[in-house]
């Protein structure tokens, strides 16, 4: 198998069964409507595309081309929530951003917005921050799982809450490279 190939009849990561959910032409069909979406809402604003490590970085690679035009890139990194994300803007990063966001039109971009916590927490960082407006771009959402009822402003899918991998993805750090997106078998184990 090529190192691009797309496991059509699922595969196992850690001993656990995937499959098939969202082939590779599907995510760029998506990603080139969400880049025609937010060139529409700030093509002329030079906006701040924000990478969220590790998981978005497929998606940001190749959203930032679909949207094209004048723009600027960020990468951060959030390490875990103990201790949290307070009014004051404090956030655990792993790798901070290096950009300044004031009156900036942010775009954070997610993988997956799943509790929706990672992404409440950074609108809240960079609003603190004295950004001009703060929007969620997701490849996937899971609407059941979210408890801070705030969908992503630009998204590509939304999906059941089921474990998913595939296109920057990982289960086990593993996975993050394949070209689509698979979910645990119902099954389970393989
Ligand atoms: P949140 O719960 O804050 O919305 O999402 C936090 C992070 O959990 C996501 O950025 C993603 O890295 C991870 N996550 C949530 N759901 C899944 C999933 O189905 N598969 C994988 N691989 N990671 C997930």
């Amino acid at each position: 198998m090529s190192a691009n190939a797309e496991p059509r009849e699922g595969l196992v990561i850690g001993g656990h069964r995937f499959v098939p959910m969202i082939d590779a032409a599907a995510i760029a069909a998506a990603v080139g409507r969400l880049g025609d979406e937010i060139r529409a809402s700030f093509g002329n604003a030079n906006p701040l595309i924000v990478c969220v490590l590790n998981g978005a970085a497929l998606f940001h690679a190749d959203l930032i081309r679909a949207i094209g035009g004048e723009l600027e890139v960020d990468y951060l990194r959030v390490g875990s929530y103990d201790g949290g994300m307070v009014s004051t803007g404090r956030i655990n990063f792993t790798a901070a951003p290096g950009t300044s966001a004031r009156d900036r039109n942010v775009i954070l971009v997610e993988d997956i917005v799943d509790t929706g916590r990672t992404a409440d927490h950074l609108r809240r960082y960079y609003q603190h921050k004295g950004a001009a407006s703060v929007a969620v771009a997701a490849l996937l959402y899971k609407r059941e799982a979210d408890i801070t009822g705030h969908p992503p402003e630009f998204l590509g899918f939304e999906i059941p809450d089921r474990f998913v991998v595939g296109y920057g993805l990982d289960y086990q750090q593993q996975g993050r490279n394949l070209p689509a997106v698979y979910v645990l078998d119902a099954g389970g184990a393989a």
